[in-house]
């Protein structure tokens, strides 16, 4: 006997009524994607419940993959025995025996098969009596067990499973829409990425760099970032904007105070017309109220004026150190701290305005037209797409470090 399944809980999108067949069938796509390079395992799914049929595979590699998978909440090593009670106290043993530091340990029967005869609190008892009987050491405690050995009896068979590993939460990628991430090279808009795409938002990604103010390797840092995010969101598109005649118009136009919010402004604005053109309903970015100036109220409130699309700011209410914190996690922060310069540090002026006003911005604006610019910098955009490869000696390897 040993682990022949792994078992994956969904959490919140079980809630989601008719809905939940299209966010099972992501999640089952988005699985799948993941452990692409596995061609001996199957995966089933129902309304409830994914079952992954190791088929003599590793569990161990798989289990960490499927780590980074948003929409599931929960997910253990099961095996799969026949609705027969023989075989159920095997299984139930084989569980508690191979739970790390148990001495006491619970047995949470669901009987979701109504015709198997014996109820769940009755199956609990008989399991739990098999196991007190046939091995030293081990005491029942309900209220506080060192384990908890669960058997889902199911219509296709019974699964017993054991420790619950957490899984990364949130909705699957790809089930709430797409949102264009204004992406730069440093470490808070990653970090909104990811938790984009933890509420289910697949992400494309826009650059804006300035040759030759900013260097190649600025522009590899980024993409080097959005290739990082595959592995919560498999696919991602990099748009990078070639953003220097933009920026030394508004150099050379604008009076230095306001140059910074001219900037973002035509920052959305050419994100804009992306997002019109690729189906793109909102945007993402790595904002955060008070961290510099461009993020005062103020600010905000006046770049967001140019455009009609949300903006979505999951790190608008975090601390730098919290947002660190992710960044480190998901393995983002090394590759952001990497020191090339960024195109806005280039031309922004030392102290750019912390309270700029609609009136003034759109005064100075008045003075240059920037619509062939904008069309010019779109029609110059290079499109890059990354997608999640892996490897199975990847996973050897990672499991040596
Ligand atoms: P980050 O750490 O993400 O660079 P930041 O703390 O440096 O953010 P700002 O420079 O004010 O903050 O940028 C605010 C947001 O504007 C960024 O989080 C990002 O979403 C977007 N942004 C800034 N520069 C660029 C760029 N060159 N290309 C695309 N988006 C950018
Ligand atoms: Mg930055």
């Amino acid at each position: 006997m040993h682990y022949d399944h792994i078992l994956i809980r969904y959490g919140e999108m079980s809630l989601k009524g008719k809905n939940l067949k299209h966010f099972v069938a992501k999640l089952y796509e988005n699985v799948r994607a993941k452990l692409h390079d596995y061609e001996n395992i199957k995966i089933k799914r129902n309304r409830n419940r994914m079952y992954i049929l190791l088929n003599g595979e590793e569990p161990q590699p798989i289990l960490e993959r499927c780590k980074d998978v948003f929409g599931i909440q929960s997910f253990s090593l099961a095996i799969k025995v026949e609705n027969e009670e023989e075989q159920m106290k095997k299984a139930v043993q084989y569980a508690l025996t191979h739970a790390k530091n148990t001495k006491t340990f619970k047995i949470s029967t669901r009987r979701v098969d109504k015709d198997f005869p014996i109820d769940s609190q009755a199956m609990n008892r008989v399991l739990g009596g098999h196991v007190l009987s046939n091995t030293e050491g081990y005491k029942v405690d309900v209220h506080d067990p060192d384990v908890e050995i669960n058997v889902e009896i199911r219509k296709d068979g019974t699964y017993i499973t054991s420790e619950k590993i957490l899984g990364a939460g949130g909705l699957p990628v790809g089930t709430t829409g797409k949102s264009l991430l204004l992406l730069s090279g440093g470490i808070d808009s990653p970090v909104a990425g990811y938790l984009s795409m933890k509420r289910g938002v697949e992400i494309e990604a826009i650059h804006f760099h300035s040759p030759p103010y900013t260097s190649e390797r600025a522009k590899q840092k980024v993409l080097d970032l959005a290739k990082q995010l595959t592995r919560y969101g498999h696919k991602i598109k990099v748009h990078i904007v070639p953003f220097t005649k933009l920026q030394q118009t508004i150099h050379r136009e604008i009076p230095e105070g306001y140059g910074m919010t001219v900037m973002r402004r035509v920052m959305l604005q050419v994100s804009e017309r992306v997002a019109e053109e690729r189906g793109i309903l909102s945007f993402t970015t790595g904002e955060s109220l008070g961290q510099v100036a461009s993020q005062t109220m103020e600010s905000m409130n006046t770049i967001n004026e140019v455009t009609n699309y949300p903006i979505i700011r999951p790190l608008v209410s975090m601390d730098k150190l919290e947002i660190i914190d992710i960044s480190k996690r998901i393995d983002m922060y090394d590759i952001s701290i990497r020191p090339f310069e960024d195109c806005c540090t280039v031309f922004v002026p030392s102290a750019p305005k912390t309270r700029p006003t609609r009136e003034k911005v759109l005064q100075y604006e008045e003075r240059v037209d920037f619509t062939d610019e904008i069309a010019e910098t779109v029609a110059g955009i290079e499109t890059v797409e990354f997608e999640e490869k892996h490897t199975q000696e990847e996973d050897e390897f990672s499991d040596l470090l």
